[in-house]
């Protein structure tokens, strides 16, 4: 990777990506895009930045040449929640940006990398160790549009050899930037509430397991997977990864050894338990092991412990 593109660089991922690959491959070689352009922003002050709308493919393009780009990350997406209050939006974004990105990425010649999630599984996938290959038929705006969003970057690969990559993430939870609307979000707000007012209201119900992983092991994912022996690779779109599965009253426990005074409560959102009641309890990563050598340094007392200290260090 030399000159890398990134779309809705501004957002959870971006903000962490775009900085790390900034460190690796240099600051003027990523080039980061989003609808807006914040000032004292870290990622729009380091760095090239350009304002890109991902449904307008033509200033795509023209980023794409005017920086002569070899890589393409395609990150700007509306997330579960948002895309199941706003259905139609959803659809228009992330599967037209997502068109949009790999034709760029066609003519261009460009590697390419888009997330897909736990969330492009459905009811009638197994919930337990979910395999890599089985049945998806999500039933969520947002499931759709990732399991389209996988079969189109495998045809783009097939039919015309764009080198598409992709994960499927699950909840990722990070300290930089808010998460931006997912059903998950619950694991990153937790430790917002736990440092400011000692107590957490949970929107998802006791027992509900998700899987998760901390953001810096999701950024070092996109980064080996981008970096991996193409001949190496049987699958494409998308890997399994994970780094660990719980439900709300296991990470409650967890936080209540560094605050013992925590205490958490629910009142379930029926939106957002209805998209985490078909999503599954843990999924199996070993296909992404065996063919790109993935792993996770962060299991959750790791991770807990990491949180609550940068957050501290934040002065949340
Ligand atoms: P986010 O909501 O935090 O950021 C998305 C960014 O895209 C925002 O900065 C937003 O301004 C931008 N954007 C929205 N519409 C746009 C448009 N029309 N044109 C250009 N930019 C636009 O999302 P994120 O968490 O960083 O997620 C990035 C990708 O990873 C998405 O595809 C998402 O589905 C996937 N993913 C995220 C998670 C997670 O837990 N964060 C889990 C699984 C998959």
């Amino acid at each position: 990777m030399k000159k890398i593109l990134v779309t809705g660089a501004l957002g959870q991922i971006g903000t962490e990506l775009v900085m790390k690959m900034r460190e690796i491959y240099g600051n003027d070689n990523v080039i980061a895009t989003d609808l807006r352009k914040p000032e004292g922003n870290n990622v729009v002050e380091s760095g090239p930045f350009e304002l890109l709308d991902v449904t307008d493919g033509a200033r795509m393009k023209e980023i794409a040449k005017e920086y002569e780009v070899d890589t393409l990350i395609h990150l700007a997406a509306l997330l579960s929640a948002t895309a199941e209050a706003k259905p139609m939006l959803a659809w228009n974004i992330n599967m037209g940006g997502l068109v949009n990105a790999l034709e760029t990425a066609k003519e261009f010649n460009c590697k390419f990398f888009t997330p897909s999630s736990i969330g492009a599984f459905g009811p009638s996938t197994p919930k337990k160790n979910t395999p890599q290959d089985t049945i998806q038929r999500p039933t969520t705006m947002y499931g759709v549009n990732k399991v389209s969003g996988e079969l189109l970057c495998d045809y783009y690969f097939h039919k015309f050899g764009v080198d598409t990559r992709g994960v499927r993430f699950p909840g990722l939870i990070s300290y930089v930037a808010p998460p931006g609307g997912g059903t998950t979000d619950y694991a990153v707000d937790i430790f917002y509430e736990a440092l400011k007012n000692k107590k957490y209201t949970s929107y998802i119900a006791e027992g509900t397991c998700m899987d998760m992983m901390y953001m810096s092991d999701a950024v070092q994912a996109i980064i080996d997977l981008m970096e991996a022996d193409a001949s190496k690779l049987k699958h494409r779109n998308a890997f399994n990864i994970t780094a660990m599965s719980f439900e709300p009253s296991e990470i409650a426990a967890e936080i209540k050894k560094h605050i013992p005074e925590f205490e958490m409560d629910y009142d379930v959102d029926p939106m957002r338990q209805g998209i985490a009641d078909t999503w599954p309890d843990s999924i199996d990563p070993t296909a992404a092991k065996e063919e790109w050598g993935f792993k996770a340094e962060f299991d959750l007392a790791k991770m807990t412990a990491d949180m609550l200290q940068k957050l501290k260090e934040k002065g949340i």
